[in-house]
């Protein structure tokens, strides 16, 4: 039967390209539509209530077959509120699945809900935009978080624990008057939240009073929240409303909205709904029936195939034009098509230019069901409006990823030159340019920063570790591309896995383990990172040349300077107005570097970073152990 959806004759009977797919709420009547090729008949089953559970079924609606493998059925009246689910009936056989498209669902995702969609806008929505809307890409500062991490501490001051709503406080404090959530966000500086998933997942049972932990990266409705981050999980409409009231919120205060999609695979193959209404169309499956695992997640999305490739795209315009989203963070992109990913940032791009694109290009083996190019990293030409984690600068600065105890340049390890030029140039040798480069040292996956240092430095104090997080993100914050960090980085973040070691999976572990820890707030070690974090940040925002785009721009602004010392790398950037010169020193030792002729102002010195002259120097400088220092020179 696979085989049969690679044929181009299906292909090309059974391509639907309009966008009426799913339920069209009006308040005169709602309009049904399903992509169902392969089946003898279709009814619309219509509920009262979301849980499947509840025997209250309302009507059912026969579908007529219509255009292109497609079913219709329409009913008078406003639904708004009303649940409902697909019954498929194929050669014998009969399913009951929830729409793709479903726009809310009830508890747990089992079945759909009709939606007015307006009524959901929180007031001023109309006017609603990205705060960084005139921005680019190398412009951006982006932090990623999970919704249920920022607020859980009963030391967070929030209200909405593990909430959308969470997200949406201000004003919040933990017991020493800190500025907790949202207002600590803001102040850091950073211009994109970057949400781990936010739609619809699987693995969390949303009826439960305090819903399991998880990452979400186990997709069940692609185009709904997850239930578990709402007030009310049973009612689909909360959901979408509490959601949007989040991304208001957050661009009333100046932060944009990133999602972290994951469109290449699903949480349980056989069951995923598309798969259930049209057998295994969504997922690669070859003709003996083996389902494709490059995902290592138990299936592959056949991104290729035509309706999926329209789903894909279909979906991350919906979040951008519903919801207001600002940018999309593909996980394992690496899995889907070129053509789709150019599609996506295309049409996306025709209504809403500031929208940005990044994702994880690794090369996973997938068993494609029709040859296609898939967006991995050095297919960074191909797929221009797209940018890639920078793992290059990962290992370099913190170590290989293969194994836990390999030092990185900032834990003393021997360091090419030529691959710390490339990386601070965002020229590492897959990248087409720097703004395609999304340069990070910790994410969400592995160890945390800190964490990771401890174990490639076991021996060095504590102050000395600090330092190396110092260095780590001076180097990586300051490097042309974009600068992209796991939230919490800046305080020290540690995730210890309760056995004298440190969780580096943290996945499904108990909120104990990923939740900020805000009671640590006021130490001094952690107000003097968090201190040189928004130094950094600031300073970056306040020079262009360190946020070049292109290429050709990099090699006229950017020089190499010669340096003796193994450790230690030095770069002028050229500008028109001012020049820049940074030393970074992974020694242990203090080192003294000669500086290009006239006054320089430090600006960034051993654990202070910002945009005020420290001192003015000439001749040279010293550089502090595990250290960068960074200074300018206005132009006359
Ligand atoms: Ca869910």
């Amino acid at each position: 039967m696979f085989e049969l959806y690679n044929s181009t004759e299906f292909e090309t009977k059974y391509t639907y390209t309009q966008m009426d797919l799913g339920a069209a709420w009006s308040a005169e009547k709602t309009d049904f539509r399903l992509w169902a090729p392969t089946a003898d008949s279709v009814q619309v089953r219509l509920y009262k209530n979301g849980n499947a559970d509840t025997q209250d079924l309302l009507e059912t609606l026969d579908m007529t077959q219509d255009v292109h493998g497609t079913w219709i059925a329409s009913k008078s009246g406003d639904l708004n509120g009303i649940y409902y689910t697909y019954l498929v009936q194929r050669d014998g056989t009969e399913v009951e699945a929830c729409d793709p498209y479903a726009r809310t669902t009830g508890v747990n995702g089992q079945r759909a809900m009709i939606l007015d969609l307006n009524s959901t806008n929180p007031e001023g929505w109309e006017n609603d935009k990205d705060p960084n809307y005139d921005k680019d890409i190398t412009d951006a500062v982006i932090y990623e978080l999970h919704v249920r991490d920022l607020s859980m501490s009963e030391h967070s001051g929030i209200q909405n624990k593990g909430k959308f709503l969470g997200l949406a406080e201000t004003g919040t404090k933990n017991l020493e008057g800190l500025s907790t959530g949202l207002d600590y966000i803001k102040n850091l500086g950073v211009t994109h939240i970057h949400l781990l998933p936010v739609y619809d997942y699987g693995f969390t049972d949303e009826s439960l009073p305090l819903p399991q932990y998880n990452w979400g990266y186990d997709p069940v409705n692609f185009n709904t929240p997850e239930g578990s981050f709402s007030t009310d999980p049973y009612h689909g409409e909360i959901r979408v409303a509490e959601m949007k009231q989040m991304i208001k919120t957050l661009h009333d205060n100046g932060l944009s909205v990133v999602m972290d999609v994951v469109y290449n695979h699903v949480y349980d193959g056989e069951a995923f709904c598309f798969n259930q209404i049209v057998p295994g169309y969504f997922s690669r499956i070859n003709a003996d029936g083996v389902w494709s695992d490059g995902s290592i997640c138990g299936n592959d999305t056949a991104s290729e195939r035509n309706m999926v490739h329209k789903y894909i795209v279909d979906s991350v315009c919906y979040w951008a034009d519903e919801y207001h989203i600002d940018g999309f963070r593909f996980d394992l992109v690496g899995l889907i098509d070129v053509k789709t990913i150019n599609a996506i940032t295309s049409e996306v791009h025709k209504k809403h230019p500031n929208v940005i694109f990044y994702g994880e290009g690794w090369d996973m083996p997938t068993e494609l069901t029709k040859p296609c190019e898939l967006t991995i990293q050095p297919n960074s030409p191909k797929t221009p409006a797209f940018s890639f984690f920078n793992d290059t600068i990962r290992d370099l600065l913190r170590g290989n990823i293969q194994k836990d105890t390999a030092p990185g340049y900032v834990a003393g390890a021997p360091t090419p030159k030529e691959v710390l030029n490339a990386c601070f140039m965002g020229m590492p040798a897959w990248a087409a340019n720097p703004y395609q480069c999304i340069n990070y040292v910790s994410c969400h996956d592995n160890h945390t920063l800190f964490d990771r240092i401890a174990l490639t430095a076991p021996e060095a104090s504590v102050a000395d570790r600090i330092r190396m997080n110092r260095l780590a993100a001076a180097f990586s914050i300051l490097s042309q591309g974009v600068p992209f960090f796991h939230a919490g980085e800046e305080m020290l973040r540690t995730k210890p896995d309760g056995k004298g070691g440190f969780d580096e999976n943290s996945y499904r572990a108990p909120d104990e383990v990923n939740q900020f820890c805000w009671e640590n707030l006021g130490k001094p070690e952690y107000q003097k990172t968090i201190e040189y974090y928004r130094g950094l940040i600031a300073f970056r925002k306040a020079h262009d040349i360190l946020r070049l785009k292109y290429r050709k721009d990099v090699f006229n602004c950017v020089e190499m300077i010669p340096c003796r010392d193994s450790q230690v790398v030095v770069y002028r950037v050229v500008g028109n107005a001012q020049d820049i010169f940074l030393i970074f020193n992974a020694g242990t030792e203090s080192v003294s570097i000669s500086l290009p002729e006239g006054n320089w102002n430090i600006m960034i010195q051993d654990d202070i970073a910002g945009t005020d002259a420290l001192s003015t120097v000439n001749g040279s400088v010293d550089v502090t152990p595990i250290s960068a220092t960074v200074l300018t020179q206005e132009k006359a």
